[in-house]
């Protein structure tokens, strides 16, 4: 009882200057028993869903504690968002959602986290509370993108090798992670010692979730338009999506694709750049299945002879080329046994 009256000190002492219910106060001194951190310093950001403080461990490492304003909001949009997801992996308590930030091993940070993405490792989930990573040093937290590049020079290389660093992790964060971010912007990316920091992931969903595509045309139009702001020459939203979902390129190509869209874009002059207006409003489909007109799609673009008509552009996403690709040899078939036979 003695331990525990002064594991309750040592945690009001840390948190003091926190204006903290008490559930969350409970949750930190459990935090802090286990040495997940020794004190909690000042607020590093206020947001409307959560704040982020400062802590550092008895050893000196320095952590980031995000604290969601209230559970029930952050388990409202857990829920949101993990239908047809996250539920499905091992360790969602269906019965019990609060359980599964205890149970599961795999969050989407912790999967973007392993696939080798920079972004603060999580190191420990209680419920609202998560203690991850710090990126930054001696109390100072990285810059948001949003900031870092006001004092660089705007031709400066960086930004742009910045901007293809990023282009190359969405692939990855799709293709690796089977995630799509979902809030990717200047204000979820940090710039530390020189590249960018991919943050605030809770919201990621599955790739293969319902609206996941329309959320990377969204971080594809985010962090293009952000870019390009900053003068650098940058793919068009459809080729920075379709560059992302095309799983033709695999991970020994990855590198050579990057370079070849980087030639590319760097010889073009940004002011003229041709957004694609179809695309910016177009529906995409996710499968096969949601396409009713599959079978008229294909032989519109077989008549094309594989050019894509502007209406078309889940193409690459559903494997429609395959489907033309295939649907063609049959009627050059058919047109060569017709004549055989003639
Ligand atoms: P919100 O849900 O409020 O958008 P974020 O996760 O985006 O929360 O974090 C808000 C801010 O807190 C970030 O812009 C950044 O300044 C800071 N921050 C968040 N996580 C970290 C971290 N691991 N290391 C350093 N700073 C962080
Ligand atoms: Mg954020």
């Amino acid at each position: 009882a003695e331990e525990r009256t002064h594991d309750k000190d040592r945690a009001d002492r840390a948190t003091t200057e926190l204006v903290l219910d008490h559930r969350t106060r409970l949750i930190l001194a459990k935090l802090l028993k286990k040495g997940y951190f020794d004190e909690i310093y000042g607020c590093i950001s206020t947001g409307k869903e959560a704040n982020v403080y400062h802590g550092r461990t008895h050893a000196g490492e320095e952590r980031a504690i995000k604290i969601y304003k209230t559970s029930i909001l952050v388990f409202k949009d857990r829920d949101r968002y993990m239908s047809g997801d996250f539920r499905l992996r091992k360790g969602y308590c269906k019965s019990n959602p609060r359980k599964m930030a205890r149970s599961s091993p795999m969050t989407p940070a912790s999967i973007i986290h392993s696939a080798g993405i920079p972004s603060p490792a999580p190191i420990a989930v209680r419920q609202h509370v998560l203690v991850m990573d710090f990126i930054g040093k001696d109390g100072w937290a990285a810059h948001k993108l949003k900031d870092a590049f006001q004092k660089m020079s705007t031709d400066d290389v960086h930004i742009r090798q910045c901007y293809f660093e990023l282009v190359r992790y969405m692939h990855i964060m799709y293709h690796q992670c089977h995630l799509v971010h979902g809030d990717l912007s200047e204000y979820n990316i940090l710039f530390f010692e020189g590249h960018p920091w991919i943050i605030d992931v809770s919201q990621s969903v599955e790739h293969d979730h319902p609206h996941s595509l329309n959320f990377l045309r969204m971080d594809c139009e985010h962090l293009n338009s952000f870019f390009k702001t900053n003068r650098v020459r940058v793919l068009t939203t459809r080729e920075l999506f379709d560059f992302v979902v095309d799983s033709s390129i695999t991970p020994d190509k990855l590198e050579a694709r990057i370079a070849q869209l980087d030639a590319m874009s760097s010889v073009r002059d940004i002011s003229q750049l041709q957004e694609d207006a179809v695309f910016a409003q177009a529906y995409i489909p996710h499968t096969l299945h949601e396409v009713d007109r599959f079978e008229e799609d294909t032989l519109a673009l077989a008549r094309n002879k594989g050019a894509v008509p502007e209406q078309i552009y889940y193409s690459v996403v559903t494997g429609l080329s395959a489907a033309v690709a295939e649907q063609q040899k049959r009627a050059e078939d058919d047109a060569c046994s017709v004549t055989s036979a003639a």
